[in-house]
């Protein structure tokens, strides 16, 4: 299923490969509508002096699960520390792993949508250059139908990832496709990675996949 990820986005037609000049590499989808539009979006930012970039676009349900794999078991380092070691618990060794990844099955970026703007990094975006760029999209992504996901955490937005500066979701896209989420997908959908057991504890679905900026709902 499209919303769980599986699925190659070279091999769809309504895909589009990024051309290099938008992107840090070569071999980032984006669904055509949103990639079109995005286009239009880093045109309108140049003008302004701002350079966009992607750094990520689509990513299927087995390169997520290979990011969250290799936190899982280790092999990638969170927040500096081995997570095997450091966290036996699973609930608790996912709950931090959920502060800036989602679960396989749980992405939207799995969606062909959102994308990673510049940096994954919310210091990039507090001076200098990242600072602009992120006062621009702050002021014009809206008119292009581009919206920050992850805003800091408040009344309105109690659980989920922490804030991502980087993260933009294509909403005339993304929105249906969430509420296609909310009612197609289910806890006995999100298996076939280490830890998997504990998206229903976590209730992943509410506190991570639905708790997003209000303004993107
Ligand atoms: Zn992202």
């Amino acid at each position: 299923m499209y919303l769980l990820g599986k699925f190659d986005p070279a091999q769809e037609n309504n895909f589009v490969e990024i051309d290099s000049k938008y992107a840090n590499r070569q071999g980032m989808f984006l669904r055509s509508e949103a990639y079109e539009t995005f286009v239009k979006m880093h045109t309108a930012a140049l003008e302004d002096g701002v350079q966009l970039t992607i750094v990520s676009a689509t990513r299927n349900f087995e390169s997520q699960k290979y990011i969250w794999e290799r936190k899982w078991s280790g092999k990638t380092l969170v927040e500096g520390k081995n997570l095997t070691k450091s966290v036996s618990d699973p609930v608790e060794r996912a709950k931090i792993i959920l502060r800036f990844s989602s679960m396989p099955g749980t992405s939207r970026h799995h969606w062909g949508t959102d994308i990673d703007l510049n940096a994954l990094n919310n210091d990039y975006f507090l001076k200098g250059e990242g600072k602009k760029t992120y006062t621009w999209l702050k002021e014009n992504a809206s008119d292009f139908g581009f919206c920050q996901t992850y805003t800091p955490k408040n009344s309105t937005r109690p659980s989920g990832y922490e804030e991502e500066k980087w993260h933009w979701s294509y909403l005339p896209l993304a929105r249906p496709f969430l509420v296609q989420y909310t009612q197609k997908v289910i806890y006995d959908d999100l298996k076939g990675f280490l830890g998997w057991e504990t998206a229903k504890e976590l209730c992943v679905i509410e506190n991570y996949v639905l708790s997003i900026n209000t303004e993107c709902r």
